[in-house]
């Protein structure tokens, strides 16, 4: 257990008139230790805490002064204050196994904790819940929740999950349904391993014992050059036309049977296969958009002026609540203050993932900045089919910034940032020349190109 540190206080709030100061150590609440951020939250809710702080060498009680739900005031610096629990699975679809060595420690953390799913829209395999789990969830109103399904086949989802308990864990996937939490489900579409047959079958299985999840997103599976698996390989495209079939095919048949599509597509496969996109309302709200599910569509509803659609719909507490930076599961995108140097102006680029280029191309054509040139960053940092804009590294961005004239202005998207770095621990300083950042939705780089126009 580490006591989580007060990293700021908000002006003339009820933490700031109670004393407390940023550096302090939060060591109880009215003589409760809390577990993770969730009951800090709950905690101080109430009415008139009592924190326990340590400040130094001393121990120092500080009484809060603030009516029952009036916000505290202060932010502290983790999530989990016991330990995150790690997931006890092998799956040889893992990313984490197919990272190269000495990137930032908390890449590397194979979390399968519920908190964090809550917290972030982490999925979690639920192979480690249980009962005071589910007791807690319910107890507390923990949800949505995000379950990695992969197979409702028992057998097959313990060998993909290379652990016994994968064959029985969905148990408790029924009991949050049956208790009203709303959970959302992803398959990882493993070619040859759990696509044709087995994705009817799942799909079938969804239908059987679980129609009341929420949604289920079908999603690649993700190869880096760095994967040790040999029977883990990327899709062919007649693979990707047969996933995009079956999940056609199954939306129709919830819709028929509950009204809703429940089960969709990652872009990836739109790409994969040649095809175009679902139309916009086909993926009802993107309650899956920040794992890959209609981002295309939501950009370029964004891009088109829908500000609703320029942020999607983000998952977890952080979504609405503050209290818990994200730093090492979903860190900020940028480090307060670090922000490209703007170049003169100039013809602009746009940098992005190979998936990207193939969207936005059309995209600023079809809205009058076909002069736009879109560059994209072949991911050498972790080959494979690795194509993705949040995963592109800073020394591939130098490398593709080669070439690009001095009074070009160039546009580089967030979501390959993390507090300012990108995956490979570089930094903007690091590139060969200045970039600008700009938020990875829509709205904001047409904002961003309307305002190099004037
Ligand atoms: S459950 Fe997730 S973190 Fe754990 S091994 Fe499987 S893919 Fe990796």
């Amino acid at each position: 257990m580490s006591a989580p540190r007060v990293v700021s206080v908000a002006a003339a709030s009820a933490a700031q008139r109670a004393g407390l100061l940023v550096g302090d150590e939060l060591l109880a609440i009215d003589g409760r230790v809390p577990r993770d951020v969730i009951e800090y939250r709950l905690f101080v809710d109430e009415a008139d805490p009592e924190l326990l702080v340590r400040r130094g060498h001393e121990e120092l009680a500080l009484l809060v002064e603030k009516a029952d739900g009036e916000p505290l005031g202060a932010e502290v610096s983790s999530a989990v204050f016991d330990r995150v629990r790690t997931c006890d699975n092998h799956c040889a679809f893992c990313f984490i196994y197919q990272l190269p060595k000495g990137l930032r420690r908390s890449l590397y953390v194979k979390d399968d904790d519920y908190r964090l799913s809550f917290l972030y829209g982490n999925f979690t395999t639920l192979t480690r819940f249980t009962e005071l789990d589910l007791e807690r969830v319910v107890r507390e109103g923990l949800s949505p929740l995000f379950v990695s399904i992969h197979t409702t086949d028992p057998q097959l989802r313990a060998s993909m999950l290379r652990n016994r308990r994968g064959a029985t864990s969905l148990r408790w996937l029924a009991a949050l349904l049956e208790a009203g939490v709303e959970v959302h489900g992803q398959v990882v579409v493993c070619p040859g391993v759990n696509d044709g047959p087995a994705l009817e079958a799942t799909m079938a299985g969804i239908l059987d014992q679980y129609p009341g999840l929420a949604t289920v997103a079908c999603v690649p599976l993700g190869v880096s050059r760095f994967s040790g698996e040999a029977a883990m390989r990327p899709h062919e495209r007649h693979e990707a036309v047969a996933v995009l079939d079956t999940v056609e095919q199954w939306q129709a048949l919830f819709l028929a049977a509950l009204g809703r599509r429940m089960v969709f597509a990652a872009d990836e496969y739109y790409l994969l296969a040649g095809r175009p996109f679902p139309e916009a309302e086909a993926y009802e709200g993107f309650p899956q958009h920040e794992n890959g599910v209609g981002m295309a569509r939501a950009f370029a509803a964004a891009f088109g002026g829908d500000e609703g659609a320029a942020h999607g719909v983000r998952h977890g507490f952080f979504a609405a609540v503050d209290g818990a930076p994200a730093a090492g599961y979903r860190a900020p995108r940028l480090a307060a203050g670090a922000v490209g140097t703007a170049p003169p102006d100039g013809p602009v680029v746009v940098l992005t993932g190979e998936y990207g280029q193939a969207v936005l191309g059309p995209l600023l054509a079809e809205w009058g900045f076909g002069d736009v040139e879109v560059r994209a960053v072949p991911n050498a940092f972790f080959g494979g089919n690795i194509a993705v804009s949040g995963l592109m590294a800073g020394a591939d961005v130098s490398r593709a910034l080669v070439g690009v004239p001095d009074d070009h202005r160039v546009l580089l998207p967030d979501v390959c940032l993390s507090e300012g770095r990108f995956i490979d621990g570089t930094r903007l300083d690091d590139l060969p020349r200045a970039v600008e950042v700009v938020a990875g939705d829509g709205l904001s780089l047409r904002r961003a190109l309307e305002t190099l126009r004037r």
